[in-house]
């Protein structure tokens, strides 16, 4: 590791990596600090009996306006746009099309009063505005559980309605998370370098690691929220109007399961089923994805934090007694685990993805202000519009990228192609 760089960047998942990119192209000297032991961050793909499991991001969202999926065609990735599995009924015996329609009704209906609230500039919980006895209460707040990582009473309405999608999804059948990597993988970065404070008392900012100090001018941090909400990368002097915004921006939780299946001709390829549909604590499942002998399962929420507590085997033990309940109790021997995620217990990720809390909608713009004009925060988090994904927080550290060099006094340079 250098003693001195120009721009240090801290964090190497899909921000700090798109910033690094974006300077590799200007007369700057940059280095990654990355925690972990790999590149990525929450963007992952595992490789297990020969098949590409994403265990963070999967779907290309606003694929037609996503900076990975220039990356995906410049990077010989092929793109899969078969329409995602939410966007047709659910398979389910047990939940009629006209039950579907009076849900998707329902989710309308709750959609159409959030932005009414935040177009009133009301920023208040979500759950204020569903209606008390309505039947799909629950199966509304499981939809949150899965799209927010957290159920209504904690979302903001200001900030759900300022989330922006173009409705294009399109997915990758090597891994979004392998695309990330190859992405980054030209990018200057040190492993195993936890950042655990940024002095920036002096000309130049001292970046403290386990392995020593690194001296920068300007610093872009990418870190998840929750770490700097409780000071695990701390300042001197301490920044608490930074804390207070990362605080009002937790990460929601969602998890995900693959399970084999031996009889795959017995589930419809891309359907989906909804493990109960009156239920909140219950699972998403995708059935067959790329035609595969598997299950995807969606966990989020209270109850995707209630069975990391209990480890994957309780996870798949819900997740098949679910299925056995659909589809008849000689389905459970037909299904394996074979892979899963805890992002709340993962120390360098505590979360799935940032909403705001009921009252927190103003934070976003306050982590993607400048700091002294030489620390510049970027990530997930910090997109106004396209937070919680991968292509947020890419454009995020674009954007960063750019305002260390103006800073720096050099001009706008690089681009990642
Ligand atoms: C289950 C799940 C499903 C998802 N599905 C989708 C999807 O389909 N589409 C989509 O677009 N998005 C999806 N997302 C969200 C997407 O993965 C994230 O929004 C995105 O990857 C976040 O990138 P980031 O760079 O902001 O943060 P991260 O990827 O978390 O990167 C931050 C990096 O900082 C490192 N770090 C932390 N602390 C320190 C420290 N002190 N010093 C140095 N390094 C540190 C971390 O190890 C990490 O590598 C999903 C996420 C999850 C968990």
């Amino acid at each position: 590791m250098p003693s001195d760089v120009d721009i240090a960047v801290i964090g190497a998942g899909a921000a700090g990596l798109a910033a690094a990119r974006a300077l590799q192209a200007a007369p700057v000297s940059v280095l990654v600090l990355e925690a972990r032991g790999r590149i990525g961050g929450r963007a992952r793909t595992v490789t297990i009996e020969d098949q590409a499991l994403d265990l963070g991001c999967g779907w290309l969202h606003s694929a037609d306006a996503n900076l990975f999926s220039d990356q995906a065609q410049a990077l010989g990735f092929a793109i899969d746009k078969t329409p995602p599995h939410w966007t047709r009924p659910a398979a389910n015996a047990d939940f009629t099309a006209p039950a579907q329609a009076a849900f998707a009704q329902a989710l309308d209906a709750l959609e159409a009063r959030i932005e009414a609230a935040a177009a009133a500039g009301l920023d208040q919980p979500v759950s204020a505005l569903m209606t008390p006895g309505e039947p799909w209460n629950p199966l509304l707040d499981a939809f949150s559980s899965f799209y927010n990582g957290a159920e209504f009473d904690q979302i903001s309405t200001r900030d759900y309605a300022a989330y922006q999608d173009s409705g294009v999804n399109w997915r990758l059948p090597r891994g979004y998370g392998a695309l990330v990597a190859a992405f980054g993988a030209a990018a200057p970065v040190a492993l195993d370098r936890p950042v655990t404070r940024i002095d920036h008392s002096g000309p130049r900012l001292r970046l403290e690691t386990p392995q020593g100090a690194l001296s920068a001018a300007a610093a872009i941090v990418t870190v998840p929220t929750p770490h700097l909400a409780d000071g695990d990368l701390g300042f001197r002097p301490d920044l608490p109007d930074l804390r207070e915004a990362a605080a009002a921006l937790p990460l929601g939780l969602a998890d995900k399961l693959f399970l084999r299946t031996d009889a795959p001709q017995a589930f419809a390829v891309e359907s989906h089923l909804f493990g109960d549909p009156m239920r909140t604590a219950t699972g998403s499942y995708h059935l067959r994805p790329f035609g595969r002998p598997l299950i995807e399962v969606y966990f989020g929420g209270r109850h995707a934090r209630a069975l990391e507590q209990e480890g994957l085997g309780a996870s798949a033990a819900f997740a098949i007694e679910e299925l056995a309940n659909l589809l008849g109790s000689p389905i459970r021997a037909q299904l394996a685990p074979v892979a899963g995620s805890a992002w709340g217990a993962d120390p360098w990720a505590r979360g799935a993805y940032s909403h705001a809390r009921p009252g927190g909608a103003w934070a976003r713009a306050v982590l993607a202000r400048p700091i002294e004009n030489r620390i510049f925060l970027a990530g997930e988090a910090v997109s106004p519009n396209a937070f919680s994904t991968a292509h947020g927080a890419a454009a995020t550290g674009v954007r960063a990228a750019h305002l260390a060099l103006e800073a720096l006094g050099l001009a706008r340079g690089g681009g990642h192609g």
